[in-house]
């Protein structure tokens, strides 16, 4: 540890050279003063790790160099000691009012004066470290402001993002966002996959209304070196730097002037398989990138993947969500609309049809003797014979109407717009179609031959007043269909 200084005013010659003895003797470098002036022309010079001053001195009032010392910001944690032959309380009071550091009394002791002195010195290399402590904390709070400033435009960019965007919105608002936060005329996301020479910019900051461009990896070699290497890509410049030597040749040849100067190529991976560079780019009239720029673009890039990835997991789950409600509504063997499915949209059309004075009908259509087919056949053939029926029957309705699986052999078709006739004309156009339908089945040695009886509801009509009673009433009229003889329509 470098030595203490000292320096030790007093306008006592006796005592001067008597306290500057005894510091030296005990290893410390003393600058002597004799009076307030050349106190402070010391101090000007270079300042001491400890002051001892005389309260009493001709040419200066101690306490007011002592107050004159603690008001320069230079020497404010200057330890002072002050030196008095004063009664105590009175100096001391005063003194240490005004920011001594400690009181010694004249005609001092050695022993305490050396004491005293050794606490001050350890006391003001414990401010001094806490100080420079302080200073490094602020240093880094200001680092964490300047950082918080970043994670705010982070904010500001991903700040729209909610689950309702799409993962290509999100592509959109994530290269207008970055593309401003760094100042960039240049930014796009470009996906690919591995080993492909081909890639595709899904946006482009420089062109909004991009979706797909296919690029080739070969006449992009910041994006090639991002993907190949899963490391993220710096050019400042693209004039010099050797990643660029082959297309430089090449653009040389094209005659080619490319206005881009500087090139930020950030790789990352949205799931297994897909993979993609985030591209900032900056023209020849504008600042070169530098690591800073890297940093703060890869900032938004981890960020921005996460939020992609939760964007894409939302899209995904929606899709399954569709897929599950697709599931609900269909019947597995025939891919119809199930009986359930199809019980909301009669409701819906009930409703519909009374609004505006108009009809519908419900024809409910059943296979005759289908058991027959089954006890034959078996049922693999019987399942085949029904999901044939599915098309035949899909074929012959309009676009409006809906056919649906009743369950077992029966089959339902909903004719909004349709009144009596057109809805017996109808179901008699579907009864001759499976009458004359050559049902086929692998198992089969030739096609089969079926019949349907079909029973017919009209609505409005007296007594009528829900989807039950609806089915209830072409239930009775294919039952009388049956009873008729079958292969026949009843209203
Ligand atoms: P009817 O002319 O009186 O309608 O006679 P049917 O034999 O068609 O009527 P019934 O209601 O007695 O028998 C219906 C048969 O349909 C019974 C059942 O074996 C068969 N069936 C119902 N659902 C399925 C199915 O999903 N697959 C197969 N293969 N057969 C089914
Ligand atoms: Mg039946
Ligand atoms: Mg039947």
């Amino acid at each position: 540890m470098a030595t203490s200084r000292i320096l030790v005013a007093d306008d006592d010659e006796a005592v001067l050279e008597s306290v500057a003895w005894l510091l030296q003797e005990n290893g410390y470098d003393v600058v002597p003063a004799n009076g307030g002036v050349s106190c402070i022309e010391q101090l000007e010079k270079r300042a001491p790790d400890l002051i001892l001053l005389d309260i009493l001195m001709p040419d200066a009032d101690g306490c007011q160099l002592l107050e004159r010392i603690k008001g320069d910001d230079r020497w404010r944690d200057l330890p002072v000691l002050m030196l008095s032959a004063q009664p105590p309380e009175e100096a001391s009071v005063k003194s240490l009012g005004l920011g001594a550091a400690d009181f010694i009394r004249k005609p001092y002791r050695p022993k305490e004066l050396l004491a005293r002195v050794q606490a001050q010195l350890r006391m003001g290399a414990l401010l001094r470290s806490t100080r420079a402590a302080l200073m490094r904390t602020e240093e880094q709070l200001v680092r964490a402001q300047q950082d918080a400033d970043s994670r705010r435009k982070l904010v500001d960019i991903l700040h729209e993002v909610t689950g309702d965007l799409s993962v290509s919105e999100l592509f959109h608002l994530l290269v207008r966002r970055a593309a401003r936060a760094l100042g960039v005329s240049h930014c796009s996301v470009v996906l690919a996959r591995p080993g492909e020479p081909q890639a595709t910019v899904v946006a482009a900051f420089e062109n909004p209304g991009l979706q797909h461009l296919p690029v080739q990896l070969e006449r992009y070699p910041e994006l090639k070196a991002a993907l190949d290497s899963g490391q993220p890509v710096l050019v400042e410049d693209l004039d010099t730097h050797p990643l660029y030597e082959g297309v430089r040749h090449v653009w040389g040849i094209e005659g080619l002037e490319v206005p881009i100067r500087s090139v930020i190529a950030l790789p990352f991976s949205i799931d297994r398989g897909q993979y993609g560079v985030f591209l900032v780019r900056r023209t020849r009239d504008q600042e070169r990138f530098g690591p800073a720029d890297l940093e703060f673009a890869q900032a938004v890039i981890t960020a921005a993947v996460a939020v992609i990835q939760r964007a894409q997991m939302v899209e995904s789950t929606m899709a399954d969500n569709a897929r599950l409600e697709q599931l609900a509504q269909t019947d597995p063997l025939t891919q119809l609309l199930n009986r359930r499915a199809l019980t909301e949209r009669i409701a819906a059309e009930m409703e519909r049809t009374l609004r505006y004075d108009s009809t519908m009908a419900l024809l409910m259509i059943d296979l005759d003797h289908f058991k027959r087919v089954n006890d034959t056949y078996g049922h693999l053939v019987g399942d085949d014979v029904l999901r044939d029926v599915a098309p035949l029957l899909s074929d012959t309705i309009r676009t409006a109407d809906i056919v649906a699986r009743y369950g077992g052999e029966e089959f339902l078709v909903l004719l909004p717009e349709t009144d009596d006739a057109g809805a017996e004309s109808f179901a008699d156009r579907i009864r001759r179609a499976i009458e004359t339908h050559p049902f086929a089945s692998d198992s089969l040695p030739e096609p089969l031959r079926l019949t349907a009886s079909i029973g017919v509801a009209v609505y409005p009509a007296a007594r009528i007043e829900s989807v039950e009673d609806l089915f209830a009433r072409a239930d009775a009229a294919l039952y009388r269909a049956k009873a008729d003889g079958r292969n026949r329509v009843r209203l």
